[in-house]
This record gives structure tokens, sequence and C-alpha cells, in this order.
């Protein structure tokens, strides 16, 4: 049986059938596929369980591995400082990945992987119940949406899904290779604050 355990996080969530925990610690001891033979640490994603707005990136990297936390490496501080331009929080968001376990040599995930993590960002956000879901980055916007654009036409411009608003990102790790994109990326977080205030 599933209890509805409402928005904050409380002694019912002990009740429910699964938490944000519970996910955490089947992550870290997770073997279905081959990237928990390379990887130092799981990253489950952090933020919290009543955060408006979900961020997806690709994968861990080098940095997220050591410390087993999502977007702590260049990339990570990026985000970070874009959250704040428009007065968000890491705590107050939640930040996770399309598979939870270091590709080698940061290769992108494969099919095959990305199928076998597939429920675990399911039940994140099946317990979340995020109003937005930023997926950043072509991986992160193919493995949620599966378009046929690529983030080049889709960032910046909200939609409609099952009730969810999606606003594709692009990578902030693009935004550091293409310093052109930083300004890029700026004006989608002033447009996702739009949003995020247009879902009050
Ligand atoms: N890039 C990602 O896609 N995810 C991280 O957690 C860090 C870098
Ligand atoms: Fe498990 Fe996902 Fe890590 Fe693969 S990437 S071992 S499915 S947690």
């Amino acid at each position: 049986m599933h209890i509805y355990v409402g928005e904050s996080g409380s002694w019912w969530d002990s009740m429910a059938d699964d938490s944000l925990d519970m996910i955490s610690s089947e992550v870290i001891s997770c073997l279905k596929c081959r990237l928990c033979e390379t990887r130092r640490n799981a990253v489950p994603g952090e933020g919290s369980l009543s955060a408006k707005v979900m961020f997806v990136g690709e994968a861990p990297g080098e940095q997220e591995d050591n410390q087993g936390r999502p977007f702590v490496g260049a990339a990570g501080k990026l985000l970070t400082e874009l959250l704040q331009s428009i007065g968000l929080r890491r705590e107050e968001v939640f930040i996770t990945n399309t598979v939870k376990c270091r590709p080698p040599n940061n290769r992108p995930p494969r099919k095959d992987e990305l199928a076998a993590c597939r429920d675990y960002l399911d039940r994140q956000l099946k317990l979340m119940r995020p109003r937005a879901i930023c997926p950043m980055g072509n991986s992160a916007i193919r493995a949620l949406l599966n378009p046929t654009e690529s983030v080049s036409e889709l960032h910046g411009v909200p939609f409609e899904k099952d009730n969810i608003t999606y606003f594709p990102m692009y990578h902030p790790a693009a935004a550091l290779y293409t310093f052109a994109l930083r300004k890029v990326m700026e004006e989608d977080f002033g447009k996702l604050r739009g949003v995020l205030d247009s879902l009050d």
C-alpha cells in the first residue's frame, strides 16, 4: 500500500513504502550495471524532498565520483552560481543525474546502463513530485523526453508533459567549453525564475 506523505518530510515518511534515503542507500550499494565495477562512490543526488524543481545532468564526473555528491566539480560550481543568480540555494532544489555512477573516462552512459538506473530517477520523481524538471544537456534531454530536436533548439522554452513543466537547458559543462553559452545559460535561468514564479 502506498501512503501519501504530503509535501514536507515528517515522521510519516518512515511509514511510507519509499523514501529518498531508502533510494540513496540502494544506489550506494547497487550492482545493477557495469558502472558499479569502476565507480569509487555512487552519486544518488541531493536536495529537498519538497523542491519545486529538479535538475538532471548526464552522469557523475571525477569530482562527483570522489565525493559521492552531484555537481561538485567545475560544472557544479557554475550550476551553483546560476542557481544563486535566481535566488535559489542548492538545498532548496533537487540535483541528480540520469545514471548514478561515473562512466569510465566520462564516456556517455550506454543504453543498458540508462535503462538499469532509470528506476531510481523515477522513484525520486514519484516521491518529490516536482512542478518543474530541467534536463541539462542532450543526454538528459534524450533520456527524459526522447525528442527529435537537440538542446540548441529546445533550451529555454518550457513545455508541459504529464502535468510537469519541462525546461530543457544546456549542460553547465558546455558553457565552460564555449564561453558564449554562459550568457545563454544566464538568460535561460532568468526565464526559469519566471516559469517557477508562474507555478506558485
Ligand atoms: N556533470 C553531470 O552531468 N553531472 C554531475 O553530477 C557532474 C557533472
Ligand atoms: Fe546501479 Fe545506476 Fe550505478 Fe548502474 S549506474 S550500478 S544501475 S546505481
